[in-house]
């Protein structure tokens, strides 16, 4: 019998099997939301699952954290092996990776890379602001979660760019202003609900991207995000996230004034951008389907190299790349991003037809 033979059972199954057992995760923290998200994930058959967490295993950890027992604290194992070897024997095909370490800015580069998204499962602002700016530098969408006492926020940043974690989180705002579970506690059920909500996004994602977009109706030229927010005693509910337009990360440093934002289109030739004030990444309006570009590069440019997720493109090129998304917009990050006319000259040749 086949393992997943359930869930490519439902409408549409089939594909968003294929889609899951092809995507790739950076799993960062293993703790209240991040154990139980890796259990459902691995058994689930997501392609890749990489396990990120500097942390070991303590007798406080046991009455949420799914993966470990009380072997795991006396030995003083890291939570990344106990939760390797954990999942390891679930089976299926899920491959699974650990990193016993924290992400920091020296490696966040490189665990980022290879993976189609990020989940930040982590308690720590800090951490949460190196994933959002690597987010912006790699072109790789990231999910965040928390939950503190009966509280849970699940929030997509895929794709990555505006409005961002900083449009509703100021960067200096600190764990001892907002709580931590240590200081306020945490309860089973509002981690388990900020995990059920974190994969209620992903699997959103994979069965239908645009379903998260939106306008600002303020200022339509910025695009808004729906997150979702909930409480034991009142449920869970969808939250509008606008762009904050001084925002220390994702603002604008306009580019090109002479195009119409509002409208997606050109006024004249040339592409739509800005520069990310936190990544020196920019943020291109494309307005041109993934799948349509897929189909020209086959015929056209068999000579660029590119990776097509069902929720992006990416087209490498030696100085950086282009990362494309079903909205509409594209990143370019790397070498490629640092001069708008060269970017501008790349997008033409892979672009215009
Ligand atoms: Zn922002």
């Amino acid at each position: 019998m086949d393992r997943y033979l359930r869930q490519r059972t439902v409408e549409d199954g089939k594909s968003f099997d294929q889609a899951w057992a092809e995507t790739s995760i950076l799993l960062v923290g293993l703790g209240g939301v991040g154990t139980p998200l890796a259990q459902i994930l691995t058994r689930s058959g997501i392609g890749q699952l990489t396990l990120v967490d500097g942390d070991r295993v303590h007798d406080t950890d046991l009455h949420r954290q799914l993966l470990y027992d009380d072997k795991d604290v006396i030995s003083g194992i890291p939570k990344a092996e106990a939760a390797y070897k954990f999942l390891s024997q679930i089976g299926g095909r899920t491959s699974l990776r650990s990193y016993a370490g924290m992400l920091t800015p020296r490696n966040a580069l490189e665990l980022f890379e290879g993976h189609d998204f990020v989940i930040d499962a982590t308690d720590h602002i800090a951490a949460r602001s190196l994933i959002q700016e690597t987010s912006l530098q790699s072109a790789i969408g990231w999910f965040h979660s928390a939950a503190i006492a009966d509280r849970w926020i699940a929030a997509s940043f895929t794709p990555p760019g505006s409005p961002c974690y900083h449009c509703w989180v100021a960067p200096e705002l600190n764990e001892v202003s907002i709580g931590t579970c240590e200081t306020v506690g945490v309860l089973p059920a509002t981690c388990m609900a900020a995990a059920s909500a974190v994969f209620r996004l992903l699997t959103m994602t994979l069965q239908s991207p645009l379903d998260f977009g939106g306008t600002d109706p303020r200022h339509p030229e910025n695009s808004s995000r729906r997150i979702l927010r909930g409480s034991l005693a009142e449920g869970e509910r969808w939250v509008e996230l606008f762009a904050d337009p001084n925002c220390p990360t994702c603002s604008s440093s306009a580019l090109e004034k002479s195009v119409d934002m509002a409208s997606g289109h050109q006024r004249e030739a040339g592409y739509p951008m800005r520069r990310l004030c936190g990544s020196g990444s920019l943020e291109v309006w494309i307005d041109k389907d993934i799948d349509t570009i897929q189909q020209h590069l086959i015929s056209n440019s068999p000579l660029e190299k590119w990776r097509k997720t069902p929720f992006s493109l990416r087209i490498e090129d030696p100085a950086g790349a282009i990362t494309c998304y079903r909205d509409g917009r594209a990143l370019i990050t790397g070498d490629l991003a640092k001069e708008p006319t060269t970017a501008k000259k790349k997008l033409a040749q892979i672009l215009d037809f």
